[in-house]
C-alpha cells in the first residue's frame, strides 16, 4: 500500500486510474507534471475547456442570486462565441425545473470500506417531499448515451455519496435510492437533459463496484499500476511521451470521436486563480 492514509478519492482520480492505472500512479502518487499537448489543436481544446468553466462559473453565480441581466452581460462579453447560446439554453430551460432548496458546489464526503469519498456538485436540489435532484452541467460537443453516462464513475460516485449523506440534507432522514435522480445537462443540447433514476439494484451494484475498486487502488503497490492496454487512451494522455506511447496528441475530431470527456473544470482550471466577478 503507498497512498497515504488520509488519501481521498474523487470521480477524476478513480476515473484516472479505471482508464489507466499508470496515469494514476503518474499523477496521484508521483505528481508528475509532464508538459505535453493532450490534441493537437491544443488551443482549441483548452479554450473550449476554459470556456466550459467560465460556463460553471456564470451558472453558478446565477444559482447563488446573481441577475440573469448581469450574468447576460457577462456571457456576451466572453471570448468563447458558443457561451452565449449555452447561457441562453440555460435561462430558457433549466430554472423552472429548479423548485426546492439549492445547494450549489456542494462537496459532500462518505466512507466505503474504510476509504474517504468525495464528491462535488455543480447543484443538489433538494424538494419539499425528500426528493433529490443532482445536476450536472456539461459543455462538451456530444453527449454520452444513457448507457454510458451510467457506468462512468461520476455517476456512481455522485448517486452512492449523496445517498450515504442524506441525512444531513433531510433533517437526519435518510433517503432511499428511489428518490434521487441525477440529471445531465448538455449545453449544446439544452432540451434534452439526460435523467438517471437510481434504484436499489443500483445502489446494491455501484457500492460493489466501487468498493472493489477504492480497496484495489489503497492495496495497490508500485508493480500494480500498469500502464494500459488501450493505446488509444495514450493518444489523449499528457504523459504519452514519459510512457514512449508517442509524441504527437491526437486529433480533437477523434477526441469528441471516442466519446472522451475532458470538461470536468476542476481538473482544467484552479478556479481559485480566476478573478472573482464583480457585481
Ligand atoms: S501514456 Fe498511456 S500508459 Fe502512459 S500514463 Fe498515459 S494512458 Fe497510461
Amino acid at each position: 500500500m503507498i497512498l497515504p492514509n488520509d488519501f481521498v478519492f474523487t470521480q477524476a482520480n478513480l476515473q484516472d486510474y479505471v482508464d489507466c492505472p499508470y496515469r494514476f500512479y503518474l499523477r496521484y502518487v508521483l505528481r508528475t507534471r509532464w508538459p505535453a499537448l493532450v490534441v493537437d489543436q491544443a488551443l482549441d481544446f483548452e479554450q473550449r475547456g476554459q470556456a466550459g468553466g467560465r460556463f460553471h462559473r456564470l451558472v453558478q453565480q446565477y444559482l447563488l442570486g446573481v441577475s440573469a441581466e448581469r450574468i447576460e452581460v457577462l456571457a456576451e462579453e466572453d471570448p468563447w462565441p458558443e457561451l452565449r447560446a449555452w447561457w441562453a439554453g440555460f435561462l430558457t430551460h433549466v430554472p423552472p425545473w429548479l423548485v426546492g432548496q439549492r445547494w450549489v458546489e456542494m462537496p459532500l464526503t462518505a466512507t466505503l470500506v474504510g476509504q474517504r469519498l468525495l464528491a462535488k456538485y455543480d447543484l443538489l436540489l433538494v424538494e419539499e417531499q425528500g426528493n433529490l435532484t443532482i445536476f450536472d452541467w456539461k459543455t462538451s460537443e456530444k453527449p454520452l448515451s444513457k448507457a454510458r453516462l451510467l457506468e462512468r464513475i461520476q455517476t456512481r460516485l455522485y448517486r452512492l455519496v449523496v445517498l450515504q449523506a442524506s441525512p444531513m440534507l433531510l433533517n437526519h432522514q435518510s433517503a432511499a435510492p428511489e428518490q434521487i435522480s441525477m440529471h445531465y445537462w448538455y449545453a449544446t443540447h439544452p432540451q434534452t437533459p439526460i435523467y438517471l433514476i437510481y434504484s436499489q439494484a443500483d445502489f446494491d451494484r455501484d457500492r460493489e463496484y466501487l468498493a472493489h475498486l477504492v480497496e484495489t487502488v489503497a492495496n495497490a503497490e508500485v508493480e500494480d499500476f500498469l500502464r494500459t492496454a488501450d493505446l488509444a487512451r495514450c493518444r489523449f494522455c499528457v504523459y504519452r511521451s514519459h510512457c514512449e506511447r508517442g509524441v504527437e496528441a491526437g486529433s480533437l475530431e477523434e477526441f469528441d470521436r471516442l466519446e472522451l470527456e475532458l470538461d470536468d473544470p476542476d481538473r482544467l482550471i484552479d478556479f481559485d486563480d480566476l478573478p472573482e466577478i464583480e457585481f
